[in-house]
């Protein structure tokens, strides 16, 4: 990849922070936006702007074909078997939630069993718990070790007749673990169960063939991977979808309402529409499908493959730093471009104002996993994380800006 072109593509690469060139290493938080995905979201407001699938006038014509080429797009760029299984919404943790509500509220009971891990964001364990409070199921845990991998036995272990559905990111927003997916959905499947993975750290960085994962969910967000704000996915197997109650209702959700003597009859509409209620963020799916020509462009193998030179890089200047303690596993072929770390003598949320200082974006907190700070030991951490654009020269200057920190 050619990376000083792609910077070109980044207006915001071109901003002085603190009067310094930004640096911009908060990726697993959201990526920046290439002009091509600015300007679809442009060209939509200003020459398509209707409502979807509801008028017969050209605007909203025009308005559906460019929002549904989106969905066609990502049901390609991800191989599902059709885009009737692709359903938008807000986000990963909108999509988490419509399964959580949708499948918990409907067929989940106190003798079923969700099986999520110990490494989760916390947008896969929450809902999880919201509905087993209401619907009286358990909610089980799978243990990580202490570098942060899952601890496979374990997590097997606890995959039984009673597992309704397994629960698992496919990396890790915090440590860059990649999760062996798809010998969990084995063993899943071979149980009975349902298999759902968190695809906000993956898929906007490697290629994630659900049908080679065989895998029955799988949520992820636009804005993770070049998109807007606002819009995500939810990719579910068809035989899954069609079982579930939608997860809100609404417009556009439904075939039929009709009063029969004194009730109400509703149908549901077809797949995906079943499950998208209401006016959708067009302008954000539009903005999505421009994001992923961009990607496909680029090759997903060649993002997957930068971003690994760079941790690789990285892992091994910051390894020669003093006071500097890394997190996660020391094999790098199981992590992705997510470095979590700790400054000797400071808080995380003060490395990260420090690193501010010089123009470089960094995370600090929990992240939104905190039972896995917990296992790590750790109160909070910093973070840097990359992406398509970001280069060897910027992880320079911030080993310099650790270094001066040392002397
Ligand atoms: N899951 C993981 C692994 C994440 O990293 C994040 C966001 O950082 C989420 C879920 C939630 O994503 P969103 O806030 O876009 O819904």
């Amino acid at each position: 990849m050619n990376i000083q072109a792609i910077r070109q593509d980044f207006p915001i690469l071109n901003r002085q922070i603190n009067g310094k060139p930004l640096i911009y290493f908060d990726n697993a938080a959201t990526s920046q936006k290439p002009y091509s995905v600015i300007d679809a979201i442009t060209n939509y407001y200003q020459y398509h702007n209707g409502n979807i699938h509801r008028a017969i006038h050209t605007l909203s014509s025009e308005a559906t074909e460019l929002f549904e080429k989106s969905r066609e797009k990502i049901s390609k760029f991800i191989n599902a078997k059709s885009p009737n299984e692709i359903i938008f919404t807000r986000g990963t943790t909108e999509a988490i939630n419509l399964v959580a509500y949708s499948l918990g509220c409907d067929t989940l009971g106190s003798d079923d069993e969700v099986l999520i891990s110990l490494m989760e964001h916390h947008s896969n364990i929450v809902p999880w718990e919201i509905i087993a409070k209401c619907r009286g199921f358990t909610v089980k845990y799978g243990h990580v070790n202490k570098d942060g991998t899952l601890d496979y036995q374990d997590f097997m272990s606890k995959i039984t007749k009673k597992t309704k559905i397994c629960c698992l990111s496919h990396v890790s927003n915090v440590t860059g673990v990649i999760n062996d997916v798809k010998c969990i959905a084995k063993v899943a499947h071979d149980n009975g169960a349902l298999m759902l993975i968190d695809g906000a750290q993956s898929v906007p960085h490697m290629k994630v063939d659900v049908q080679d994962l065989n895998v029955d969910f799988l949520a992820f967000s636009g804005h993770k991977m070049l998109g807007p704000t606002g819009v995500g996915v939810l990719y579910g197997k068809k035989e899954a979808l069609q079982k579930m109650t939608p997860f809100q209702g609404g417009g556009e959700m439904i075939k039929d309402v009709s009063f029969s003597a004194d009730h109400c009859v509703v149908s549901w509409n077809e797949l995906p529409w079943k499950f998208e209620a209401g006016t959708p963020d067009i302008a954000g799916v539009i903005g999505l499908g421009a994001a992923i020509d961009y990607l496909v462009a680029l090759g997903m193998d060649n993002v997957f493959n930068h971003e690994k030179d760079l941790t690789q890089y990285a892992t091994e200047c910051l390894k020669k730093c003093r006071d500097i303690t890394l997190y996660g596993p020391t094999d790098l072929s199981q992590k992705c471009g997510i470095l979590p770390f700790c400054l000797r003598g400071f808080s995380s949320h003060e490395t990260a104002a420090l690193f501010n200082e010089y123009g470089i974006a960094l995370r600090s907190g929990y992240h939104c996993a905190q039972p896995l700070h917990q296992i790590l030991n750790l109160p909070s951490s910093a973070r840097a994380s990359f992406y398509i654009y970001n280069t060897k020269a910027e992880i320079d200057r911030f080993i310099e800006i650790i270094e001066e920190l040392n002397s």
